[in-house]
């Protein structure tokens, strides 16, 4: 949309073309509000282009079954308010979600664990789609706007947005209405900067730290490049102070660096939160999920009985990946001793060669950051903001939507699900509003 076509009033501004800010802007210019979008980038939904390996995982139609289907779906969210999700999935759910994109031309196939992508797998038609329904609309988007200050009034305009372009230096833009949809930390090469933290602080609102969720974790071990690429399934528990405070089940990696896969990947946010407070973070592997501690000890005893005139390595073959067997040799105290009979084996030492299969534990030091995590845990406090609505308790007339606020999903098209739901609740609470409804 061409900058000088347009006015430099709006009575709705977006700050973020993003997943959250394009739902808003059509749902709001569909509501009759004259809207436009300020973006730092040169073009719409750059990360929404890099999500669910490029296919984006829209949403997840597994919780989307039960009587309530918002309060399933709020079992994936995270907030230091719990409950605050709900309302917003109540109004504006998956089913919800399939049929606005169903109406826009984008129709979504379920593909893997009820997980919804477009039918033609790819990400970049979910921008096209959004493109098109804004230019049907006549929604102008600044590009190359970055919002540097929000100014509130009480007269009129009731916001004046300082930005800084590129072609034209400093321009301010005028609304009555402000959405403030600017994300959070990650991938701050999508633009997103924690910038709408800064906005959102000056206006009085209050952040809780941000922290990076569903991102790989990092180890301290001295055998990480040897593990590299090696994968399992099973599962992987977080510990602090002895106790489990969450776990997940699936296929686990080894990187250079520590641990990748989905489960870790869900266990990161518990992590992150528990480093940032200064805890001994402990990442438990179990690799035979199918057996108990006593029947892994019987299993491998009898398989040990059974080939006792094997090597102890050679007796693993077959049992857990073979990149492992040297690894699991040393952890367990063999390194002096690799061609060790399974006959001659100590107590000692199967005992430990059995505990790591169930309870192989790691230090975690740190997550993989936000250059590489897909959601920030944490964001403006949902305190400060209208339960239902997202309008600002502080500042009316300030809505919030998306990953800026602290909810955070789990993996697996929730945390663009939530995008959604809160950009759409937003612009109907915003036309109620204007039409006297609220
Ligand atoms: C690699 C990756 C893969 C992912 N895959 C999935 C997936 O498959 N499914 C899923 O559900 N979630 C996924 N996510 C998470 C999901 O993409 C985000 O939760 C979602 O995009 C958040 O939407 P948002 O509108 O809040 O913010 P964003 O989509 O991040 O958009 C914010 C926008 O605001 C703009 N902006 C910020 N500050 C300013 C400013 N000061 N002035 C002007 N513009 C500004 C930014 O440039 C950006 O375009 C993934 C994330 C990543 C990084």
């Amino acid at each position: 949309m061409n900058k000088s076509q347009s006015s430099k009033h709006h009575t709705l501004l977006i700050i973020g073309a993003g997943a959250s800010g394009l739902m808003a802007a059509v749902t709001a210019r569909d509501l009759g509000i004259d809207t436009a979008i300020i973006e730092s980038n040169d073009r719409l939904g750059k990360k929404v282009l890099t999500t669910g390996n490029g296919r984006c995982n829209i949403t997840n139609k597994s919780t989307a079954t039960g009587t309530d289907e918002a309060l399933n779906l709020s079992s994936k969210y995270h907030s230091n308010q719990a409950e605050f999700p709900l309302p917003v999935l109540r109004q504006f759910g998956v089913r919800q979600t399939v049929d606005f994109f169903n109406t826009l031309g984008l129709p979504l196939i379920a593909i893997e664990n009820g997980r919804m992508y477009p039918m033609s797998l790819q990400a970049a038609s979910v921008l096209n789609i959004f493109q098109i329904a804004l230019e049907d609309r006549n929604v102008p988007i600044y590009f190359k706007t970055k919002v540097l200050d929000v100014i509130v009034s009480e007269g009129h305009p009731r916001f004046s947005i300082q930005c800084q372009t590129e072609n034209e230096g400093e321009v301010t833009y005028t609304s009555d209405y402000l959405f403030l949809c600017t994300g959070g930390l990650t991938a701050p090469k999508t633009g997103t900067d924690g910038s709408g933290y800064t906005l959102a602080q000056r206006l009085g609102h209050t952040l809780i730290d941000p922290v990076p969720g569903i991102v790989q974790l990092k180890l301290d071990s001295p055998y990480l490049a040897e593990l590299s690429g090696v994968k399992f399934e099973g599962w992987g528990h977080i510990l602090v102070n002895g106790e489990v405070i969450r776990s997940e089940y699936g296929e686990v990696l080894f990187t250079n660096y520590g641990a990748s896969g989905p489960p870790i990947l869900q266990l990161s946010r518990k992590a992150a939160y528990q480093l940032g407070q200064g805890k001994r973070v402990i990442l438990s592997l179990d690799m035979m999920p199918d057996r108990t501690e006593e029947e892994v000890v019987d299993f491998l005893d009898t398989h040990w009985g059974m080939f006792g005139h094997r090597t102890v390595a050679n007796s693993l073959i077959g049992i857990v990946n073979k990149k492992l067997i040297p690894v699991l040799l040393k952890e367990a105290g063999m390194d002096e001793d690799q061609n060790l009979l399974c006959q001659d084996m100590s107590w000692k030492t199967r005992k430990a060669l059995c505990g790591l299969m169930k309870r192989w534990n790691f230090i975690v030091t740190d997550t993989n950051g936000f250059p590489n995590a897909q959601t920030t845990a944490g964001g403006i406090d949902t305190r400060d903001l209208q339960e239902g609505t997202l309008e600002s308790k502080l500042v009316p007339g300030l809505y919030f939507a998306g990953e800026v606020m602290d909810v955070d999903g789990d993996c697996g098209g929730y945390n663009l699900q939530w995008a959604w739901s809160s950009g759409h609740t937003a612009a109907t609470a915003l036309a109620d509003r204007i039409a006297g409804k609220r």
